[in-house]
């Protein structure tokens, strides 16, 4: 460089990918020069949900952003860099940082949902000409270059997809975090406040203590919570028998929300798998969480390549179907008032905690969908409203699968509510967990109370209509009935 010349300053625009270390745009900008790191909290993210008008972003996740965002500014500063903290429009903040500190580059990784495409596109557009852009794609375990398929021809159907990933080489390994201290531009931008929980509207938040875990936003957590599942406590050797459990923090590695906002990466998360393969066991369990990661790249591959019609509500498929806009059923599920156990205690689990096991989401999402017969699409927005972990790819892309909308859709598929009880919840433990008013009711009815005599509700001190709400509907018959409703739409 010649004396005076300004050395090139690389902006590097941080989404949801809130990490160093295996973050391609970071590791590439320190090699090129100065690095200018910034954050955008965009207004829009604070817009309430398009049918619902929900919060898009509820206080757990608000809160665990807030505390992601700490996290990443700390690591910065100890490679010697920063975080700034812009509030605004990405199209708006980050043309505008450019010319302040003459940027000479843009990196970031690209988003996988319409919004997300709709806001690079604007960015691209009002950046400065000298500003060149470059993208990155390291939110999924495989490399989607080195796939057999480009990303708009990604098969269908999971086992397809998955077969073709596993016939590679592997998985490609985690990039190292910058190892030379981040150079700063000559002339910085001030650093900009990180948001308080009252901005972040998540102010006096009160954990309940039956939550599964005390999710905390960041890398460090993250990584602790590697540590405390696969090392400290060993649990991944038995992941395959235990995954399907509803209560407590060990029977899934509770990675999502991590993964999620990108404070870990599902290639640093299979580098754990592999090496506590190599250095303890290497079974059908440690296979199945990397099986796990490949449903999570495979709804970010489909999100890619259907784009907007991941939410309409005839899926990905396009398949009409005659969904009800129950408004009151719609509430009686939103907060677990529906008069059935097992759906009303996972979504009382949610509200107060961001988070459901996976065999819980599922099972909701059946029964507001195959027996409420209501729109799928209201309870994608409640869980993106509610969930620590929402995954625009993976919240959006399970429910259109859920809804049987979705690419594998194979007709009127529904989880058995009374099955799915005496699998999952035999004794009754989480329903009583979370519909204390349950409590005294003998295990053989804990799961259909409106079987009850009303001296067995005197004596359980659970009346139906009173401490506990009457089924909102028959299980079987609303099955029947949506079923017919659905059969009967086929033929129109
Ligand atoms: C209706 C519905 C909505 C969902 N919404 C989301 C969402 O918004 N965000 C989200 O991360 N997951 C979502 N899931 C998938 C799954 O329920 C969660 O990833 C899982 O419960 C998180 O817990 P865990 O980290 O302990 O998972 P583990 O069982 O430990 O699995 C490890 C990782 O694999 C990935 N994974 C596992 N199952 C799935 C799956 N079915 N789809 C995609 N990835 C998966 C996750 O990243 C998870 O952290 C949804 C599932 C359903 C049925």
């Amino acid at each position: 460089m010649n004396p005076g010349q300004k050395s090139a300053t690389t902006g590097v625009w941080f989404r949801s990918d809130l990490r160093v270390g295996d973050h391609g745009p970071l590791l590439e900008a320190a090699r090129a020069g100065a690095v200018s790191c910034v954050v955008c909290l965009d207004p829009r993210d604070e817009e309430p949900s398009r049918l619902r008008g929900l919060p898009r972003r509820g206080p757990f996740r608000a809160r665990f952003l807030g505390e992601a965002l700490v996290d990443l500014r700390e690591a910065l500063r100890s490679l010697g860099g920063e975080l700034l903290v812009r509030r605004g429009r990405p199209e708006e903040v980050l043309p505008s940082l450019a010319r302040e500190e003459g940027w000479t580059a843009l990196h970031f990784h690209e988003g996988v949902g319409t919004e997300e495409a709709s806001v690079e596109a604007a960015v691209r557009l009002a950046l400065p000409d000298d500003c060149a852009v470059r993208t990155w794609w390291d939110r999924t375990l495989v490399d989607p270059s080195e796939l057999p398929f480009a990303v708009d021809q990604t098969p269908e159907l999971f086992t397809r997809f998955r077969k073709l990933v596993e016939r590679g080489d592997g998985f490609p390994e985690p990039l190292p975090a910058p190892r030379s201290p981040l150079r700063r531009p000559a002339t910085p931008a001030e650093s900009g406040d990180l948001p308080s929980a009252g901005e972040l509207g998540c102010g006096a938040l009160e954990d309940d203590p039956r939550a599964v875990l005390r999710f905390h936003g960041g890398s460090r957590a993250a990584a602790e919570r590697v540590q405390a599942y696969v090392w400290e406590e060993d649990r991944l050797k038995g992941y395959k028998q235990t995954r399907n459990g509803l209560i407590g923090a060990d029977y899934s590695s509770k990675l999502s929300p991590w993964l999620a906002l990108g404070c870990i990466s599902a290639r640093q998360v299979q580098a754990e798998v592999e090496r506590y393969e190599r250095e303890r066991v290497r079974n059908d369990s440690t296979y199945w969480l990397t099986f796990e990661l490949l449903w999570r790249d495979y709804f970010q591959l489909i999100a890619a390549k259907h784009g907007a019609a991941l939410f309409r509500a005839s899926g990905l498929q396009g398949i009409e179907r005659p969904w009800q806009h129950d408004e009151q059923g719609f509430d009686a599920w939103c907060e677990g008032r529906t008069g059935v156990p097992l759906v009303d205690a996972n979504m009382r689990e949610l509200a107060p905690s961001g988070f459901m096991s996976n065999r819980g989401r599922q099972i909701v999402a059946s029964f507001l969908t195959k027996n409420l017969g209501i729109d799928w699409r209201w309870g994608a927005e409640w869980f993106e409203s509610q969930l620590l972990d929402f995954d625009v790819a993976s919240n959006w892309g399970n429910w259109n699968y859920a809804a049987g909308v979705g690419n594998d859709a194979r007709g009127f598929r529904y989880f058995d509510i009374a099955t799915q009880a005496s699998k999952y919840d035999r004794r009754g433990r989480h329903a009583r967990l979370w519909c204390p008013e349950l409590d005294r009711v003998p295990e053989r009815l804990i799961h259909a109370p409106w079987q009850l005599t009303p001296s067995q509700q005197e004596a359980a001190s659970c009346r139906l209509g009173r401490d506990y709400p009457r089924p909102l509907v028959d299980l079987d018959a609303s099955v029947a009935a949506n079923r017919r409703r659905w059969e009967e739409s086929e033929r129109r």
